[in-house]
């Protein structure tokens, strides 16, 4: 007989280890059962592996709601993070939840049945169902198997090494070499410094910049508050501190972008050695925040320029030779390792292909509800985090979120939800509204947003503890029965068949 559990939630990353925190707080005798592709808990932590990975935003936001980090670094290094999710987990007692090796590649939800069948792939090539109420995915958003990588010209001749830091070799030896980092966004800053520590020297090979803004490494005013109200009460007031100072820097990007931008170019200037050609390296032509600002604990990457160790090319590859790179200028950089911090590829739902009733879901065709669920598509949940604050902000909210879902359903014996937009005056918009390049390749294959609450893309952290912390969970979108349900319409604008009142 198939195995059933009340949720099934896919991925042993931050996300699904958060979730199940939550749910098993929220309902200990619920089942529960996590489907993990690979076999690790950590997904992002413990898949990047090159020197120097490290968190891009505060562990006081990047950390879960319910488990304080009680480290003094701010930005922390990948390990840390990593120990974080898993000590969560053995904490937890969610470790005996994971079963690891399961690929989701399809669910199927049966209106008559209100349930999915989930089917996961092994290493092995066997097939394994399980049934679920509630399914919720926690896959991230990335492909796990390949990264990006454009295509170079000549790539092939050069005698170096190319590597990916999503496949870093763990035996690399960069002492005393070249390096070439091809690549701006965090990825790139990050392994700069941490290359240049024993490189020859490293170049960072730009097309355009980014803007980067330095942070202390250590929070002062989170370790004095530790102190004075203790490691709870001083992590929740941290974290509201920061989620204020990051939501002061994003509005008043939006609202002051050349305020932002000659403060971030003052606070470059000050760190690059006298005479640098700020303008060209570090002076992006979009807004800030029109992409993530990336971070830097204690200026590092300045450093490694200002110590001669770094240098900083913004051009365009023309040419890979046997010796390295030839640029659109003519330069010619020469390079023992290229490293391509190109980015990532992005995946909807860890790939998993959905149905509902037998008919596809084709994601473009739906809607995002409350940015955490889909359009005609029942029992279903998926988490995305923030582009301009922590993931693990939104992810708990998610996950309070469906804990409410599911105790309001208990409490009405109701067995199904589903998100129904049949407002006419609701306009399909981009689930991101983000233009870094890793976005912009792939969001058409995303679900959409839309113009009005509760479709459209909410960013701030703020109005989602209100909405998703307190708000009506019957708000005429959400519909709820019990029993046999005919089949709904994913997409917008489309009439549900029939709704039952909450
Ligand atoms: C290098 C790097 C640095 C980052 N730094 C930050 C940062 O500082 N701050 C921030 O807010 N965000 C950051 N992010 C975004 C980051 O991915 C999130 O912070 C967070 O780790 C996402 O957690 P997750 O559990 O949702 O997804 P993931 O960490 O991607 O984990 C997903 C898990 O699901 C599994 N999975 C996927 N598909 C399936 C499937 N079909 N079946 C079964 N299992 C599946 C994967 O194997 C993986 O274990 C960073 C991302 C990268 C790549």
């Amino acid at each position: 007989m198939t195995e059933h559990v009340d949720v099934l939630i896919v991925g042993a990353g931050l996300s699904g280890i958060g979730a199940a925190y939550h749910l098993q707080a929220a309902f200990p005798a619920k089942t529960y059962a996590i489907l993990e592709a690979r076999d690790a808990i950590g997904g992002t932590w413990d898949l990047f592996r090159y020197p120097g990975v490290r968190s891009d935003s505060d562990m006081f936001t990047l950390g879960y709601r319910f488990r304080p980090w009680t480290k003094a670094q701010a930005i922390a290094d990948g390990p840390s993070i990593l120990g974080y999710v898993r000590a969560t987990a053995a904490e937890a007692g969610i470790e005996r939840h994971v079963r690891f090796g399961h690929r989701v590649t399809r669910a199927a939800w049966s209106s008559e049945q209100a349930r999915w069948t989930v089917e996961a792939s092994r290493p092995d090539g066997e097939t394994v169902a399980l049934t679920c109420g509630f399914l919720l995915m926690c896959s991230g958003y990335y492909r796990y198997d390949q990264g990006y990588l454009p295509t170079f010209d000549g790539i092939g001749n050069f005698r170096g090494q190319v590597v990916h830091p999503q496949h870093w070799p763990a035996d690399l030896d960069y002492a005393g070499k070249r390096v070439v980092v091809i690549g701006s966004g965090a990825t790139a800053v990050t392994l700069v410094p941490a290359l240049a520590e024993t490189a020859e020297h490293v170049t960072m090979l730009q097309r355009s910049p980014t803007y980067i803004l330095t942070m202390p490494a250590e929070d002062v005013i989170a370790v004095q508050l530790r102190k004075l109200l203790g490691t709870r009460r001083g992590y929740a007031v941290t974290r509201w501190k920061n989620v204020a100072v990051m939501t002061l820097i994003y509005k008043l990007s939006r609202r002051r972008p050349d305020m932002i931008r000659g403060w971030i170019r003052q606070m470059a200037i000050k760190q690059l050695p006298a005479g640098y050609d700020v303008d060209t390296h570090f002076k992006p032509v979009y807004n800030p925040w029109d992409q993530r600002l990336c971070l830097v604990p204690d200026g590092d990457l300045f450093q490694a320029i200002r110590d001669g160790r770094a240098s900083v090319a913004t051009d365009r590859v023309k040419t890979f030779t046997e010796r390295g790179v030839v640029l659109e200028s003519g330069t010619e950089l020469g390079a023992d390792i290229v490293v391509t911090a190109t980015g990532l590829q992005l995946l909807a739902l860890g790939g998993a292909e959905l149905t509902v009733d037998g008919r596809p879901v084709r994601l473009p065709e739906t809607m995002a509800y409350k940015g955490m669920m889909l359009s005609g598509v029942p029992n279903f949940a998926f988490t995305i985090g923030y582009t301009n604050a922590s993931w693990t902000l939104k992810a708990d909210l998610v996950s309070e979120f469906a804990c409410r879902l599911l105790r309001y359903m208990d409490a009405r014996g109701y067995d199904t939800c589903v998100p129904v937009n049949d407002d006419p005056t609701v306009t399909p918009q981009p689930l991101l509204d983000f233009q870094a390049g890793y976005v912009l390749r792939s969001i058409d294959q995303f679900p959409r947003a839309g113009s009005r609450a509760p479709w459209r893309l909410g960013m701030s952290y703020a109005h989602d503890v209100v909405t998703l912390r307190h708000g009506k969970i019957d708000d005429g979108s959400m519909r709820f029965s019990r029993g046999r349900q005919e089949p709904r319409p994913f997409g917008s604008n489309l009439t549900a068949t029939r709704p039952v009142a909450g």
